[in-house]
């Protein structure tokens, strides 16, 4: 780091020091997902906002700040290793960045500030129950009546549909040509009426996924992004950030410090300490140069103008790297994963555990953890994109 990173480093460990309090802290420890508790998240969100730190990548202009690409490093850091907890980052990350290129004057003006001090909290409805994959098969349909579109269909996997106010959706405007030429990309208030949703609950035991119906939804014109029957470009601009904005290598420091803090505990059948262990640690080192590799990958993929398919690349090894990382901290746990305890999860839990203190989120991570090749374009999918747009296969 250069003198200038350091004071910068110094800066946001300060704020940490000031801001993120004793309960948020915990929340950040307890995540066992890339969501935490929502008041939590709420609440730093806030926090953050008044610092003008709320989204860091956004340019100046719109509210956001003029760090260089190794300061954004630091501060996701430091955040993140420090404890802080996670906040919504459907509306900042994804939906920021496109209504930032393809919105109007009015739209900007209208959504990006209330996105920016979170007062919307949105969520992303592209999946449905016949199109995950392949997603240009989507079939929810918006006809125009008037000022209106009346919307009829049905996401699902929606994450935090429950807890959101607002909605980007992708709707079937058109049948006629190629599927992804009849695709509107429009915004929503989850409480319009004929909206309404189901909840699914997880392999963990708690909901953080819905799935959302439209039943004769009226919503208004004006709430199209971009062009009619123009959303699939969109989309498509607003996966490389769900695939590309993520900083794979700072997930992977936090799971690797859980992994050691409970492998240095736990024992082996043969009564040496796991960390001593010398098939464990081998297996750990190996995860440990992997992360090295791709921690360097990565950064060359954000140093470039236009990572396009390269974001791929990182999602797939990214993910694929956490799982084995979550799978390790499991194995040294062994039967202490047996118990699932959502109580001891809460911030404001007082009561015993089971297991090490340090354990409680190591199941529910590792079976959330199962989820990341799926979300955002399956591993499988990302492996055609590279074999394909990367490596010129055919
Ligand atoms: C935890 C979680 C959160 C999610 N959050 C959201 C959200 O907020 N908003 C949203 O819109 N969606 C969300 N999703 C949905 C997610 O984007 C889809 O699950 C994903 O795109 C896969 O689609 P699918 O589930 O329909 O599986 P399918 O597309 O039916 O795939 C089934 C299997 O077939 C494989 N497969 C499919 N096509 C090919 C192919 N061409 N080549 C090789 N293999 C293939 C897949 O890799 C997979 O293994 C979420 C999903 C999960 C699990």
């Amino acid at each position: 780091m250069t003198e200038e990173e350091i004071t910068f480093q110094t800066e946001v460990r300060q704020f940490l020091v000031e801001y993120l309090s004793a309960d948020l802290k915990r929340s950040g420890r307890n995540m066992t997902s890339v969501f935490a508790d929502y008041d939590c998240a709420l609440r730093w969100h806030k926090i953050l906002h008044k610092q003008g730190w709320a989204a860091p990548e956004w340019p100046e202009e719109h509210g956001g700040t003029n760090w260089t690409q190794n300061q954004r490093q630091i501060f996701q850091r430091e955040l993140k290793l420090g404890g802080a907890p996670a906040i919504m980052a459907l509306g900042i990350q994804m939906l920021g960045p496109i209504i930032i290129k393809y919105g109007t004057e009015e739209q900007k003006h209208h959504y990006l500030p209330r996105m920016l001090a979170g007062d919307d909290i949105w969520c992303q409805g592209y999946s449905e129950p016949g199109a995950g994959s392949d997603l240009a098969s989507l079939a929810t349909r918006a006809e125009r009546d008037g000022d209106h579109y009346v919307v009829n269909g049905s996401k699902i996997w929606t994450s935090f549909a429950h807890r959101a106010n607002k909605i980007f959706c992708l709707v079937r405007t058109s049948t006629e040509g190629r599927p992804q030429a009849g695709i509107s990309f429009l915004l929503a208030d989850m409480d319009t009426q004929g909206i309404s949703l189901s909840e699914i609950i997880g392999l963990d035991g708690t909901v953080e996924q819905c799935q959302v119906f439209f039943s004769d939804a009226r919503i208004p014109v004006t709430n199209l992004i971009g062009e009619e029957n123009q959303g699939w470009n969109v989309a498509k601009y607003l996966l490389e950030f769900e695939r590309g904005g993520h900083n794979y290598s700072i997930d992977h420091q936090k799971l690797f410090a859980k992994v050691r803090a409970i492998a240095g505990q736990q024992y082996a059948h043969n009564g040496i300490c796991y960390l001593e262990e010398p098939a464990f640690s081998a297996d750990l080192a190996e995860l440990e140069i992997d992360a090295l590799a791709l921690e360097y990958t990565e950064q060359r993929i954000k140093a470039s103008d236009a990572p396009g398919s390269l974001t791929s690349v990182a999602k797939l090894a990214g993910t694929e790297l956490s799982q084995k990382i979550s799978a390790l901290s499991s194995d040294a746990l062994g039967a202490h994963n047996a118990p699932l305890q959502h109580a001891a999860l809460e911030v404001d839990y007082s009561g015993k555990v089971v297991g090490p203190e340090n354990a409680i989120t190591t199941f529910a991570e590792y079976v959330n953890m199962r989820a990341a090749t799926i979300y955002g374009g399956s591993a499988e999918i990302q492996r055609n994109i590279i074999s394909r747009a990367v490596l010129g296969l055919r």
